[in-house]
């Protein structure tokens, strides 16, 4: 019985032969019948036939496997592309209708659309009732990718997020990815800070500073329906996401770019209690001990 196996700090094959010794460096079809039932171990030198043909069929199985990696890649290209899942671009593709028109719309930079004022088309907010929903609302998110932020799809979802936050069903003052099953870092805000109080969609968006003393402020959740609660919170923070500005003419790379910003008053609370939705907290978890109630 003759055992082969591959040494790989050595590079060559050991040949274990158990009951007849081989001469060393000679062939495994020509042992010596001395010194029979005693095992020895012979260094092959080379590759043998029986090696080879070992290496030919573990080269065809990694070719076959191989292949069928390709091919996987390929399929995935197809139904998932610019890095969006299946489900995400399910979910985006497939919105629910609103109960009236989005009025007092806008997304940040001057290459997110206007899209934002077209059919009252919603997608259906995730609650902690729902046990399903309630996981996903606990997952941390990813950041969205260049191809992502060009595609179709990110365009959509930030008209859709405006549309859901702003319907009258919802009437929320900001809403986050994971609120509409979308786990990426994306949030859309009303910026009471500006002039017209528009609502603005930030991609990627992290607080990167805070400041000042931390305020009790009532706090409610389009996810944690009939709620609220008091929640101490900063006035006064930067944030920073990725802006794309209007550089993308077809087929033109969008010109992105890491951009921090200082926000004050309530819309800084409204950034803090969104981007905490980014990394699976709710408002719930850091209420002030006896201020949550039912809602009127
Ligand atoms: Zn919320």
């Amino acid at each position: 019985m003759v055992f082969y196996k591959y040494n790989k700090m050595k590079g060559y094959f050991l040949a274990i032969h158990h009951t007849m010794p081989f001469k060393k460096n000679s062939s495994v079809h020509n042992p010596l019948p001395t010194t029979p039932r005693k095992m020895q171990v012979v260094v092959v030198q080379g590759l043998t036939k029986n090696a080879r043909a070992f290496l030919h069929r573990r080269f065809r199985l990694i070719t076959f496997i191989s292949a069928l990696y390709i091919l996987r890649l390929s399929l995935v290209g197809c139904t998932c592309g610019s890095g969006w899942t299946a489900a995400e671009r399910d979910i985006i593709g497939n919105p629910i209708p609103g109960t009236a028109a989005i009025s007092n719309t806008a997304v940040t930079g001057e290459a997110t659309p206007s899209a934002t004022t077209a059919a009252p088309r919603i997608l259906r907010v995730l609650t902690v009732d729902n046990p399903e929903d309630s996981l996903v609302l606990r997952m941390s998110c990813s950041d969205l990718t260049p191809e992502m932020l060009a595609s179709p799809e990110y365009t959509a979802l930030a008209g859709l997020m405006v549309a859901t936050v702003t319907d009258p069903s919802e009437d929320g003052v900001g809403i986050a990815g994971p609120q509409v099953g979308i786990s990426r870092r994306i949030v859309a805000v009303q910026r009471f800070d500006k002039p017209g109080e528009p609502f603005e969609v930030y991609p990627n968006i992290r607080i990167i500073a805070t400041r000042g003393d931390l305020c009790p402020g009532p706090e409610g959740c389009l996810s944690v329906p009939g709620r609220r609660g008091n929640v101490l919170r900063s006035r006064d923070i930067d944030i920073r996401y990725t802006l794309a500005p209007a550089a993308s003419a077809a087929g033109t790379p969008l010109a992105l770019r890491d951009t921090v910003e200082r926000i004050q008053g309530f819309t800084a609370v409204i950034f803090q209690h969104e981007c905490d939705h980014l990394d699976g907290v709710l408002y719930i978890d850091k209420v002030i001990p006896g201020s949550l109630q039912n809602r009127n």
